[in-house]
């Protein structure tokens, strides 16, 4: 629909339609106005939200991998405390040195995977020297953690 100007209710200056407001006066034009204005609904139209106002603007955090449950631990945790207890019954003296060789087996594995604190959630979150460490120090407790861990590991660093 093509509106042809008219009047200026303020000051009655005649306006071209191309103008949005009044030339003499300033004052807006009742065509301009109603040009800009956003479109009204019909009553009872149902409201249709479009276009990216919903979508997130920042991206979520990547969630970090939980850690593995007690269970599986547990269980290489018997595993080991059975070889323990066969290796101290055959050879006393290997027990040492096999606590210090996966001591450093583990610091080793661990910094060849990639293993950093931070990866994963919970108690399995160390670095390889505190895997190591806690290795030498809580063997039976630390070694088998790793051992179950070792595959969310592979998996965080796309090992697998
Ligand atoms: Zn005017």
């Amino acid at each position: 629909m093509a509106v042809s100007g008219g009047q200026c209710s303020a000051c009655g200056m005649e306006n071209p339609s191309t103008s949005q407001s009044c030339v003499r006066c300033g004052q807006p034009l009742p065509w301009a106005q109603q040009a800009s204005a956003p479109p009204i609904p019909p009553p009872g139209a149902p409201l249709v939200v479009s276009g990216p106002y919903f979508e997130a603007t920042t991206p979520a955090p990547p969630s970090r991998i939980k850690g593995p449950g007690c269970l599986p631990v547990l269980g290489v945790m018997l595993a080991c405390m059975v070889l323990v207890i066969v290796i101290t019954y055959v050879l006393p003296n290997l027990i040492f040195w096999s606590v210090l060789l996966s001591a450093f087996w583990v610091y080793f594995d661990a910094s060849k995977i990639g293993v950093r604190k931070g990866q994963i959630k919970g108690i399995y979150d160390m670095s390889p020297a505190a895997w190591a460490t806690a290795t030498g120090l809580l063997w039976l407790l630390t070694f088998p953690a790793y051992l179950v861990a070792r595959p969310i590991y592979l998996r965080v660093n796309g090992k697998t």
